[in-house]
């Protein structure tokens, strides 16, 4: 392990094993300092970072990140204007036409990754943080946690803003388009997500789970 130092070590830390993310090497990562990040010897790859009020600032991005995914299904993200004829769309709406064009499993996936695991991971972030932060685990938030963990890749709101770019290039031509409020809160609710990934430290999580009785860890 390689780590950068500081003096202040977490009262939360302790010993650890950890499988690296990206060669899967069983590592021991004693407790780390405040701002001190842990690397694979192997590979290099960060293994865990210790940030400070990890926990408060991965709940501020995950209620703020709520809001916008709100905002962002509450209202069209684009209109098109052409030949008198205005079209509207929004996140649902985008799933629910491909559906009726009879494209199902597409239609599905666009409604599971940028709709439903979005939802559960800002859903199930804030749940977990506040139940740590009011000491309130209980048997399931293990189990919801590792959930969360596994299911973190499958949100891919920004794959779906690529596609509305490319549509904007190709209809730019053809329509007028109007930005609707929502495409504003759909870019701040992607960079929210993002921060939340960077923010949170799964270990801090673990370690309060790891802390009370009768968690299924
Ligand atoms: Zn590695």
């Amino acid at each position: 392990m390689a780590s950068n130092h500081s003096n202040n070590t977490s009262p939360h830390a302790q010993v650890s094993h950890i499988a690296c993310p990206d060669c899967d090497l069983i590592l021991s990562v004693p407790p780390l300092a405040v701002n001190e990040v842990a690397y694979c010897i192997r590979c290099d790859a960060t293994l865990l970072r210790n940030q400070k009020n990890s926990i408060d600032r991965t709940l501020a991005f995950a209620i703020t990140g709520l809001i916008l995914f709100v905002i962002s299904n509450l209202f069209p993200l684009l209109s098109l204007k052409a030949m008198g004829l205005t079209q509207e769309s929004s996140l649902l709406s985008t799933a629910l036409a491909l559906f009726e064009a009879d494209r199902p499993l597409l239609s599905l996936i666009i409604l599971l990754t940028t709709f439903i695991f979005p939802a559960i991971t800002l859903l199930g972030t804030i749940y977990i943080l506040i139940q740590v932060k009011t000491n309130r685990i209980n048997r399931y938030t293990a189990l919801l946690f590792r959930f969360l963990r596994r299911t973190d890749a499958w949100g891919m709101l920004e794959i779906f803003m690529l596609a509305i770019l490319v549509a904007l290039v190709k209809l730019g031509d053809v329509a007028d388009v109007i930005y609707g409020v929502s495409l504003y809160a759909f870019c701040l609710l992607i960079l929210s997500l993002s921060l939340l990934s960077y923010s949170l430290n799964p270990q801090d999580v673990w370690n309060s789970l790891r802390n009370k009785q009768g968690c299924s860890l």
